[in-house]
C-alpha cells in the first residue's frame, strides 16, 4: 500500500483557521496530558492505554499525551459541527484564542499536518524498547549520585578526624 499523501496547508496562520478548507481534523480525536512516566509501572500503564484502538502516546517539549483517533459523535457528513451553538469550550477556545496562550505552537492542527512530535508510540514493543533506556539511564544516574554522595560522606569523615 502506497504511503499516504499529507496535503500541504495553502492558508497563512495569521488569517486564521482555514475550517472551510479543512476535513475537520480537530474534531477527530481528543488528546490528554498524562504524567510523564518514571518508573516501570508507569510504563506498564501507558501499555494498557496502548491496546486500546486507535489510541496513542506523543510526546513534545517533555509533555507526555494520550491521544484516541476517534471523531466527535457530532461531527456532521459534511464536516460541520452539528451542535454549534452549544458546543464545548475546548471546541470554542481551539484556534486563535488557544494560539494567544502558546504563541509559538502552529495554529491548529491544520498547520501542523505530517509534523512528527519529538517521540510517539503506538504499541507496546515500542514503550518497552523506550523504558528499558530510560529505567537503565536512570539506574546508573541514581548509581553514580549515590557513589558520590558516599564519596563526599568519607571525606567530611576524613577532614573530622
Ligand atoms: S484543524 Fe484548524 S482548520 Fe481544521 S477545522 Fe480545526 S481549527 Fe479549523
Ligand atoms: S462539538 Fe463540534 S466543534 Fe466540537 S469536536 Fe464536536 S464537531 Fe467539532
Amino acid at each position: 500500500m502506497g504511503e499516504r499523501m499529507i496535503p500541504l496547508p495553502t492558508a497563512h496562520p495569521a488569517a486564521g483557521p482555514p475550517c472551510h478548507e479543512c476535513s475537520a481534523l480537530c474534531c477527530r480525536y481528543f488528546a490528554l496530558e498524562i504524567d510523564a512516566p518514571e518508573d516501570r509501572d508507569d510504563f506498564e500503564t501507558i501499555k494498557w492505554y496502548l491496546i486500546h484502538g486507535n489510541a496513542w502516546i506523543w510526546v513534545e517539549s517533555g509533555d507526555w499525551y494520550l491521544q484516541v483517533d476517534q471523531p466527535c459523535r457530532y461531527l456532521g457528513p459534511d464536516n460541520g459541527c452539528t451542535i454549534y451553538d452549544r458546543r464545548p469550550q475546548i471546541c470554542r477556545d481551539y484556534g486563535l484564542p488557544e494560539k494567544l496562550d502558546h504563541p509559538e505552537d502552529p495554529l491548529c492542527d491544520y498547520f501542523s499536518q505530517g509534523v512528527p512530535h519529538d517521540m510517539e508510540f503506538r504499541t507496546m514493543e515500542e514503550v518497552d524498547a523506550y523504558a528499558a533506556t530510560f529505567l537503565a539511564r536512570k539506574e546508573a544516574d541514581r548509581a553514580k549520585r549515590s557513589a558520590a554522595a558516599k564519596r563526599a560522606w568519607k571525606e567530611r569523615r576524613r577532614e573530622t578526624r
